[in-house]
């Protein structure tokens, strides 16, 4: 079953998903004074795990306390329970996209709206999706976007706040009408960001390098992953600028994100990418991100022994 899950989690309890819940006069949806998270569960070897669980929801309470949103479960050990009770809840056979959004909700009765943040009550839910099982490596196409990264003194680019996605909206727009599939975006500097919801890495004789995490970008889970897991195989990874010019002559660029996991960027703005095709230092990529994500089934054996934080069990073991 794809798409929303029956059940979802708001405001302390268990609710159907489809039923509608928030008033009209809920400022997130006002002034996008929300935060949210992407966090995926992988089904394999006949059971469901969550993915670094922990540092999605981490992440979150970080972006929570910038927004002041405090009457939500404080803790991430407490908010990853309701998550694997929802999943249970759900029945998954497929793998999941869960999606916890922390909005702020309304004023005190009586007064008009406003973008303070302070004296607003607040609340969280969390959906999921049934999420199809990726084959082979995604190829995408992207555009350089006209639409810039805000800079950080513009926007906290590192927390995932919901009002900044409308850049990405607008940037995704633009790519899909010009018949791309996504779009790359440029910082104030003329240098590469990232795509819409998704971390930019660049190879160049077996070398990879990846912007750096410097307040201006969503430096993602998955490009930290991917960092860690090509630096233990003996790969070169560089934190470093890119520019245009960087993507344009490169053997291969490829985007990390949790929807998107390892995604082979294969034409950039009318150019092909390298050969046009995925390469061999993605696909390699690819199947690293493989083995944590989904562990083969080792047939009773704790299949999660290597990496036991970035995996949370939802069917029982
Ligand atoms: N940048 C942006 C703007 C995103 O929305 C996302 C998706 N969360 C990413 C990068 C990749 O982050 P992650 O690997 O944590 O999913």
């Amino acid at each position: 079953r794809l798409g929303l899950g029956e059940w979802a989690w708001d405001r302390g309890e268990f609710v159907p998903a489809r039923a509608p819940r928030l008033s009209l006069s809920t400022q997130g949806l006002h002034y996008g004074t929300a935060v949210f998270e992407g966090i995926r569960a992988y089904r394999s070897g006949g059971r469901l795990r969550l993915f670094r669980a922990h540092e999605h929801y981490a992440r979150m309470l970080r972006a929570c306390r910038l927004l002041r949103i405090t009457d939500i479960p404080r803790s991430v050990p407490e908010l990853i329970d309701i998550t694997v009770e929802l999943l249970r809840r759900n029945a998954y056979d497929s793998d999941v996209y869960v999606r916890p959004l922390a909005h702020k909700l309304s004023l005190l009765p009586g007064t008009p709206p406003g973008v303070s943040l302070a004296g607003v009550s607040d609340a969280l839910s969390i959906t999921t999706f049934g999420y199809p099982t990726a084959g082979d490596v995604q190829e995408v196409s992207c555009l350089l976007s006209t639409w810039r990264r805000p800079s950080r003194d513009a926007f906290p680019a590192q927390a995932k706040i919901a009002g900044g996605y409308v850049t990405s909206a607008l940037a995704c727009d633009e790519a899909r009408a010009a018949g791309y599939d996504d779009a790359i975006l440029l910082d104030r500097a003329g240098n590469v960001a990232e795509a819409t919801t998704a971390n930019v890495f660049a190879v160049r004789d077996g070398i990879l390098a990846t912007p750096p995490d410097t307040g201006d970008l969503l430096a993602g889970i998955t490009r930290d992953t991917v960092i860690t897991l090509c630096r233990e195989a003996g790969m070169t990874v560089l934190e470093r600028p890119l520019s245009p010019t960087d993507l344009h002559i490169a053997d291969e660029v490829f985007l990390t994100s949790t929807g998107k996991e390892v995604a082979a960027v294969v034409t950039l703005s009318g150019r092909d990418v390298g050969s046009g095709s995925v390469g061999p230092v993605t696909a390699r990529v690819a199947a690293l991100y493989r083995t944590v994500t989904r562990p083969p089934d080792t047939r009773g054996r704790a299949a999660d022994a290597d990496r036991p934080a970035w995996l949370t069990a939802v069917t029982p073991a």
